[in-house]
Order: structure tokens, then C-alpha cells, then sequence
């Protein structure tokens, strides 16, 4: 089957997707609250052929198959919304519902279009008389733990390939890495008293908390090239004449490597011991998430640039156009050119309100932040993908992000990254050298895999 005869499947079911994903952005659900969302996931799969079985790993996440044995490609698509980003489908900032939560991040397409790839490439290796399973993964709480906590219980380690995408402001495979992190609270407890009356009897946990962040502004230039350190204070006491008993720092880690991250975990927990015993207090630490860094499959990456070219892109109305030129237009000038420069895309791109070609950017870049589909990359060869959903210049997690999410170019977009991932996953079914390629070079990439949450 050809590449456009894949696209034909997902586009023949437009409507029924683009309602989907525009369901889940009306509705939306933080990180481990997506029930609703993962049950119109589940019961469109059902509908569709594919055997639905939730993992009891974590709440709302489930696996859907279709086929059987050897090989196995899977699809990942995410859905959970992010808080305090509630957002109106127009070109000015206005929450639908006052602090509530909006899919700034896109995931009501990320989702949506993974499931029509998994259905569109079900049906074409069924119609084509090809071997395999088809899997679905489906991964809440990306903006959390993720599929972390599937990839620890090992439901990743028959799969084949692994392939998924993320909405953005470009079309292009996702050649470049990503930073691996670890997410972590340290919560120091001192010893309250009058700070007038007998501050020589109390041990403040702030002043742990301080000395900790200013230990770690002095360790950050003697850290390994590319460790970022960021933190903020979520606990400092509650009342200025109390020596506060508690207090706590929010901390993230990000290093190049998985390895780094440990490597440089190690020093922070020096700092933290050297601040309890100035202040005499005692901490504890806790690890929230930590992610992987991405390595990159160039064997799929190239599969996913040849499907990219052989799928006509979306086209766009006039009234598209001047949408996205409006929500772009309200992105400061200076902040456009950031999410392209980060993968090397050229900045001339911009003169365009949105990106109608297929680029492929990426190669030797390096992102500053993390993805989940990090740990997948180090248990099976992975690909990912960008496509244009948000008018060029929009960046993730903003509100024009959202906007942008809930209108025609998002779904449109969202279709075409379905067709891109199906036909990638066709080729990976039907060409035992393509797949054999991309597993020679996962085992040559491969490093052992260990969660950085693992210390
Ligand atoms: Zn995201």
C-alpha cells in the first residue's frame, strides 16, 4: 500500500477525529485526572477492533491491540491538559472556565492522532496481508511521571518500534535530543520558636532551604557542560516572627545523559547534608518524576522524512491564515523565533503565519527540556515527529498554544501527523530490512536502561 492510500484511511474518518480531539479539548483533564478522556480513547479503539486492557501501573493508562505477534509497532498518544491554562478558541487571551485547565500542550491532537494512525495502519496491514501486532499505548500524566511507570513494569520491551508525535509550530521528524531530568523536593525541619523573644532556641528550616539554593548557585559552574539546576521555594513558613520549623525546595535536575543526572544528583545531596548540619536541621528528599533522555532513530526518523514528502500537507483557508497571523501577532517579536532556533529551523520561516512544507530540522541539537518518550527510546528504537498544529512562532504550553489546539489548522495538522505515523508504521511492518536497520542501530545507541528516578 502506498503512502497516500494510508492517508486516505485517516482522512475518509476526518470528521469522526476531528470531533474526537475537539471532545477531549473542551473537557479538559490535568495530569491523573484524564478518566474521561482515556475512556473515549478506550471505546473508540474497542469500537474499532482492537483489544483494550488498562494498566494497573497507572490510573488511565491502557494498552489497545490489534494483530498478532511478531512485530510489534506501537503508537503513543497522550491527553491530559495542563492547570490554570483554560483557553477560548479566539486570538485574545480569555479563559473558559477562570483557572481552569486548557491543552496548551496539544494533547487533545497528540492523543486523538496517535489513535488514527493505529487505526489507519491496523486496517492497511490487515488489507495488506502483513504479519504483526499494532499497539496503542495509551499515556496519561505526561506532564508528570508519563509512561515511566510503563516502561519500569516492562510493557514496552517487545515492542519493536515505537513512534509518536508532538503538535508544534513546524513539520518535521524530531531529530533532536532531548535533556534527561529528575524532579525533586527536599523538605528540611528545624525547630519553631519566637524569631524575637528566643531565637536562640529555634533551628529554621528556611535558612536550611536558603543556604541549600545558595550552595547550589556556587556548585552550577562546577557542574558537567549542559547540567541545569532550577528551583523554587513552595514552603518558607508562614509567619515572619516564627522561626520556621519547616520549609521546602522544588528542584530539577536536567542533564544530557540519564547517567548525568544521577551523576550530578549526587552533588546536589551534599549541598542539602551541608545545609542541615549549618542550620541543625534534617531533610528528606523525594523524587516526584524523572525522564530519560531521547535518542533519536535515524533509520525511523528517515522513514518518517520519506512518508513526510509522499503525504500531501494540509492546506489552509484564508480564514485560517488570518487566525494564525492574529495569534501570532501577540507573541512579543523577540520570543518567535525561540522555538525554531532551539532545533535550527531558520528564523525566515516566520514570514509565513503557518509552516506548509515539510522541514527536517534537528540533527545534533539538543533540547533544553525532557520527554517521557525518553525511557521508550532507551528500551526500543523510537521515532517522533512535529507538526504544524499552532501558527509558526507559537511555543508549547502558552495560551495561543491552546487556542491554536481547539481550531481547524490543529485538527488538520493532527490528521496529517496521523497519516505521516501510519505510513512510517507501514513501512516498519512490511520492509524487514528497514526494521532490522533500526534495531541494529537502537543496539548500537542503547545504553542500559534505568529510570533517573531510580537513585
Ligand atoms: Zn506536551
Amino acid at each position: 500500500m502506498e503512502a497516500r492510500d494510508i492517508a486516505a484511511l485517516v482522512e475518509a474518518r476526518a470528521a469522526e477525529y476531528d470531533a474526537l480531539a475537539r471532545t477531549i479539548w473542551e473537557r479538559p483533564e490535568p495530569a491523573y485526572e484524564e478518566a474521561a478522556s482515556a475512556a473515549l480513547h478506550r471505546e473508540r479503539l474497542a469500537a474499532r477492533g482492537f483489544r483494550v486492557a488498562e494498566c494497573p501501573e497507572m490510573a488511565n493508562s491502557f494498552i489497545a491491540e490489534r494483530g498478532s505477534g511478531k512485530p510489534v509497532v506501537a503508537l503513543m498518544g497522550e491527553y491530559d491538559a495542563l492547570p490554570g491554562m483554560s483557553q477560548a478558541c479566539g486570538a485574545v487571551r480569555e479563559p473558559l472556565v477562570a483557572g481552569g485547565a486548557g491543552h496548551a500542550c496539544g494533547h487533545n491532537l497528540l492523543g486523538v492522532g496517535s489513535l488514527a494512525a493505529a487505526e489507519a495502519l491496523a486496517d492497511a496491514a490487515e488489507a495488506s496481508g502483513l504479519a504483526g501486532t499494532v499497539r496503542y499505548y495509551g499515556c496519561p500524566a505526561e506532564e508528570a511521571l508519563g509512561r515511566i511507570p510503563l516502561v519500569k513494569a516492562g510493557r514496552f520491551d517487545d515492542v519493536d518500534a515505537a513512534l509518536t508525535w508532538h503538535p508544534a509550530d513546524v513539520n518535521t521528524p524530531h531529530r533532536y535530543a532531548t535533556n534527561a531530568n529528575l524532579a525533586l523536593a527536599f523538605r528540611f525541619r528545624g525547630r519553631a520558636s519566637h524569631a524575637a523573644l528566643a531565637p536562640s532556641a529555634g533551628r529554621s528550616a528556611l535558612d536550611a532551604v536558603q543556604l541549600m539554593n545558595l550552595g547550589l548557585e556556587f556548585l552550577r559552574e562546577h557542574l558537567e557542560p549542559g547540567v541545569l539546576l532550577h528551583y523554587v521555594i513552595t514552603d518558607g513558613g508562614r509567619k515572619a516572627n516564627i522561626v520556621p520549623e519547616t520549609a521546602a525546595t522544588s528542584l530539577y535536575v536536567r542533564a544530557p545523559r540519564a547517567s548525568g543526572v544521577r551523576a550530578a544528583y549526587a552533588r546536589v545531596l551534599k549541598v542539602a547534608r551541608g545545609a542541615a548540619l549549618m542550620t541543625e536541621t534534617a531533610f528528606e528528599a523525594e523524587a516526584s518524576h524523572g525522564k530519560c533522555d531521547f535518542i533519536p532513530n535515524e533509520a525511523i526518523h528517515g522513514a518518517m522524512a520519506r512518508a513526510m514528502a509522499a503525504i500531501a500537507l494540509p492546506s489552509h483557508t484564508a480564514e485560517e491564515k488570518a487566525f494564525a497571523r492574529a495569534l501570532a501577532a501577540t507573541v512579543d517579536r523577540r520570543d518567535r523565533g525561540a522555538s525554531l532556533a532551539m532545533i535550527g529551523a531558520p528564523e525566515s520561516l516566520l514570514r509565513a503565519p503557518i509552516h506548509e512544507a515539510v522541514g527536517d530540522y534537528g540533527r545534533g541539537f539538543r533540547v533544553g527540556g525532557s520527554l517521557d518518550t525518553g525511557d521508550v527510546s532507551y528500551v526500543a528504537p523510537t521515532g517522533q515527529m512535529n507538526a504544524a498544529t499552532w501558527p509558526l512562532g507559537v511555543g508549547a504550553h502558552t495560551w495561543q498554544a491552546c487556542a491554536a489546539s481547539g481550531s481547524s489548522q490543529g485538527a488538520k495538522a493532527m490528521r496529517w501527523a496521523a497519516s505521516v505515523l501510519a505510513a512510517t508504521g507501514y513501512a516498519l511492518l512490511s520492509d524487514p530490512a528497514l526494521l532490522a536497520a533500526a534495531r541494529t542501530e537502537h543496539r548500537r545507541a542503547r545504553r542500559p536502561y534505568r529510570s533517573t528516578m531510580d537513585l
